[in-house]
């Protein structure tokens, strides 16, 4: 195990009651906690069962073996609790079997039953992995319950071998083994929501450094504290007063008459690392940082304390947080005002937005649940309060607003998971960020931030929505009104024809359609009604005979959506007449959704509750309407689908690619592009299609090349490229030749690269022609944070131009394959709706399924463009691919670990 990449890394991890541990491999230095783990740490029961027996020695024979110097082959981590080490996990490669470790568990008698072995146990498989061991294997005791217990909860496999009195246990490390990702994602869960418990339900709640200054921000949230009707105790701390806004002052945290759950801080930047240490050592569990404008080392001090003791952070930069549960009561913010008890869940990064969607969803009535302003997020970010409204029991509709993404991938998880049962809406925020222009490969250039957050929003089943107004409209309509059928074709009713056309439009434009109508229902209309859709009723149609329409419309087996446009008519001046009132009277709850346009209405959504008690979205604006309905519809396609399968990709050689790729790195440590030849393996190792390619060296060389393949290529003719190392876009330098037929033609081809390129050429490739087809570009591109990305787009040498592209991030599902390549302008050309032959789409969801793989896989690779690959009804062909290199850390998203904000990284 020479190799070990990486190295254990330390780490902060959620024990099952929601205690953060720290996760550090075990050095000389923690000899002695290894030796008190082991001895006093443990009853001689324990001991037995972890040594097969009561030699005394065994403590320090344990010890000596994990803090002596390092070893190559061994593998320790301890997981410490404030600063005792609770347990401890190891494992040491055997000289036998090949790839395999002898694993070994200890934990403190009194830390069992609190998932410290499992949490040990899924670093050390996480480290194990990336070090090249595939087995795990243990000699467990018969009656050691609680060992096979832990490995049975585990979720990776289990193969026991029974012998007397003892059992071997061997565990195969399969790196995608998807009933351990969720069972670790369960224990991850429910980690989360315990150690938020504090933070979002606290029975008691501390204020520090509320001044007696009306209009600070302590003393700010202390009033509003105080007013909204906080159940529990809440105390003041403050040196200098006995008694602030009517709630007693004490000199220190540790004053108090009791520990409060959580302590609200706003206190000088310069103090909040004591003050929080300070609360930490008194047993506070949570954290919410209203101070702004941490330095670095505030920073540190702050994650220190929190880390140390165990205690959730909001902030710091936070504006703060409401629980509005009855029980609970909790108004500790100093935005708007104190949200009505209800069931959409808020989180946004900034403050701003916090208060202007709040003021926004109790203008048209939504209650919240919870609400936090994440402020800097240090600790606690949208991926942990999408776990908690999940589980709280009130939340229906999570509202987001987030800038950074600390670990996309694993939000992305979280979120795919909770949007099944809850809506997610976000606002996309930070779209204008300009793209990579001038970026090396195509792929690269297609990448920009926004298509790779808007792959992440789609793939996981987030409503993504371009601002505030429209999250709020179309949480407005998720709220109130079914989802309507996948297929989500919109009857749109109007009483003034023009105004149902721009509602028509609308419609079209957000990808809605509209399904014709019998004419039958014609009936229903005023004469001079027209029952094509877009409707026009006329304005001389009356309340009743409105509402009747609606009840027919909502039964035709065609329309999965009404959207009904009402301008006020001077008919409807007298109230008999007013259609508005045929919609009121109706009812909300129908069978299909139901959302209204009125063109006099003053605010841009409001609701209007109707006979039954239900409520209708009513916008002031057809666009509007229209996008709220194609949200909904797009919901309802995202949950009719199967839980998606992942991408199938059979027969990838990883070893090849591997020692390429490694020995690649080894000559070039800091990476690069690699030479033609070396891409065609490594993608031919992954079972890519690429053209035929011979390296030739000089002008002789070539020719004699060329006669060779000429046979191969479409009318016996060749493509000639030259090469030099460093190149970009060949074509664009003339650096390419395509359709050469005769002898004579690529001989004078490579005179003129040689005249061209002079010494910097190194060779040439040689192709033969594929016949033509349409070219597309494929490729892949990491990201650093979002992992890897992989795009699909028109290509040829034009692809930037065109700019017609699908991106989603790896790994890709079966359905991301399909909606890949239909939601491609170009489409047409591809399912031979054009009139041209159909190609071959088994092969192209082929190569993305196999970039896919290839990019999960080896972190390594930051950058493939196979650009183009021509589709034929016969199959693909990449005749144009370029791969770049790069060392890069292996990082597993979906590991257990708290995150460790940038501003308080150590220097
Ligand atoms: P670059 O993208 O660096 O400019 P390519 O190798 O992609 O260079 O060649 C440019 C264009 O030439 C391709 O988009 C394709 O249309 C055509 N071409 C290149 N090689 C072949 C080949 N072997 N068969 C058919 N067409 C080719
Ligand atoms: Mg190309």
């Amino acid at each position: 195990m020479s190799t070990v990449r990486p190295p254990l890394a330390t780490a902060e991890a959620l024990l099952a009651d929601g205690t953060t541990v720290e996760l550090r491999p075990l050095g000389p230095d923690d000899h002695r906690a290894v030796l008190d783990l082991h001895a006093a740490g443990m009853s001689e029961e324990s001991r037995r069962m972890r040594f097969f027996g009561v030699s005394r020695n065994a403590p320090r024979q344990a010890a000596d073996r994990l803090c002596g110097p390092p070893r190559a082959g061994l593998l320790a981590l301890g997981a410490r609790a404030g600063e005792e080490l609770v347990g401890e996990a190891d494992c040491e490669l055997l000289d036998g079997p090949p790839e395999t470790a002898e694993l070994a568990l200890a934990v403190a008698d009194r830390w069992h039953h609190r998932g410290v072995a499992t949490l040990l146990l899924e670093h050390l498989v996480h480290a194990a992995r990336a070090a090249g061991i595939r087995f795990f294997e243990a000699d467990t005791l018969h009656g050691n319950h609680a060992v096979h217990q832990v490995f049975a909860d585990l979720g990776l496999p289990v193969e026991r071998r029974y012998t007397q009195g003892e059992v071997r246990i061997r565990v195969p490390l399969d790196e995608r083994d998807e009933r351990y990702r969720s069972a670790v994602d369960e224990r991850g869960r429910s980690a989360d929501v315990a150690s938020l418990a504090a933070l979002l339900r606290p029975a008691s709640v501390a204020v520090v450094g509320a001044s007696r200054r009306e209009g600070s921000v302590g003393r700010t949230v202390l009033t509003r504290i105080h007013q909204g009707g906080f159940a529990g105790p809440l105390w003041v701390v403050n040196p200098h007063a006995d008694e602030i806004a009517g709630a007693p002052a004490h000199s220190s945290v540790s004053a108090l008459p009791a520990v409060p759950d959580l302590a609200v801080l706003a206190v000088p930047a310069g103090a909040v690392p004591a003050v929080a240490e300070e609360c930490g050592a008194a047993g506070v569990r949570a954290l919410v940082v209203l101070t702004s404008g941490l330095g670095p080392q505030e920073a540190r001090g702050l994650m220190r304390a929190c880390r140390r003791h165990s205690m959730r952070l909001v902030g710091p930069n936070s504006l703060g947080m409401a629980q509005t549960d009855p029980a609970v009561r909790l108004d500790a913010e100093f935005g708007g005002a104190f949200p009505r008890p209800g069931t959409a869940g808020v989180a946004v990064q900034s403050g701003g937005v916090g208060i202007a969607l709040l003021s926004r969803l109790a203008w048209l009535g939504i209650g919240v649940s919870s609400f936090v302003s994440l402020g800097d997020k240090y600790d606690v970010s949208g991926n942990d309060l999408l776990q908690w409204w999940e589980a709280d029991g009130r939340t229906d509709l999570a509202l987001l607003h987030l800038e950074s993404f600390g670990n996309p991938r694993a939000f992305a998880r979280t979120a795919r998971r909770v949007t099944g049962s809850i809506p997610v809406l976000t606002v996309d925020a930070g779209r204008s960020t300009a793209g990579r222009r001038g970026a090396a490969s195509h792929t690269a250039a297609a990448a920009t931030p926004t298509v790779t957050r808007e792959a992440l929003f789609r793939q996981a089943g987030i409503t993504a929505t371009r601002g505030i107004e429209e999250l709020v409209e179309a949480a407005a309509l998720l709220r109130a009104q079914p989802l309507p059928a996948p297929r989500g074709a919109v009857a749109v009713v109007s009483n003034a024809g023009g105004i149902g056309i721009l509602a028509a439009d609308a419609c079209a434009e957000a990808g809605l359609e509209l399904p014709e109508l019998p004419t039958e229902l014609g009936k229903l209309l005023p004469p001079g009604a027209s029952v094509r859709n877009p409707v026009d009723t006329t304005a001389a149609i009356g309340p009743t005979e409105l509402a009747l329409f609606l009840r027919a419309l909502e039964r035709e087996e065609a329309v999965d959506a009404i959207l009904v446009c009402l301008v006020p008519t001077a008919l409807g001046t007298t109230p008999a007449q007013d259609p508005v009132r045929a919609l009121l009277e109706g009812p909300a709850r129908r069978r299909v959704p139901i959302a209204a346009v009125l063109l006099d209405q003053q605010v841009p959504v409001r609701y209007r509750t109707c006979a039954d008690g239900g409520m209708v979205p009513v916008y002031s604006d057809t666009v509007a309407a229209a996008r709220a309905l194609a949200h909904a519809r797009d919901r309802a396609r995202w949950l009719a689908e199967a839980p998606p399968a992942p991408a199938e990709a059979p027969d990838c050689d990883r070893s090849t690619a591997r020692s390429l790729i490694d020995g690649y790195l080894t000559a070039h440590p800091d990476g690069g592009w690699l030479d033609p030849l070396s891409t065609a393996d490594l993608l031919e190792a992954y079972g890519l299609p690429l053209t035929t390619a011979v390296w030739a060296r000089d002008e002789h060389t070539a020719v004699a090349a060329a006669n060779g393949l000429r046979t191969l290529g479409h009318e016996g003719k060749v493509a000639l490229k030259a090469y030099w190392p460093g190149q970009v876009h060949k074509s664009a330098l003339g650096a390419v030749r395509t359709g050469l037929g005769t002898e004579a033609e690529v001989r004078s081809a490579y005179r003129d690269f040689t005249e061209r390129f002079g010494p910097e050429l190194a060779g040439a490739v040689v192709q033969p022609m594929a016949a033509p087809g349409v070219e597309l570009l494929a490729g892949v591109v990491q990201d650093r944070v979002f992992g890897p990305l992989v795009v699909l787009g028109a290509g040829g040498t034009a692809a930037d131009v065109l700019a017609d592209r699908a991106a989603r991030l790896a790994p890709l599902s079966e359905r991301d394959l399909t909606t890949m390549v239909t939601e491609l302008r170009s489409a047409p050309l591809l399912t031979g709706s054009t009139g041209a032959p159909a190609v071959d789409l088994a092969a192209v969801r082929s190569v993305l399924a196999r970039l896919s793989r290839l990019a999960d896989d080896f972190p390594e690779l930051v950058e493939a463009d196979l650009n183009p690959v021509i589709l034929r009804p016969d199959g693909a062909l990449c005749v144009d691919a370029r791969v770049r290199l790069e060392r890069r850390p292996s990082f597993d998203p979906y590991l257990r670990r708290l995150r460790r904000p940038v501003a308080a990284e150590a220097e």
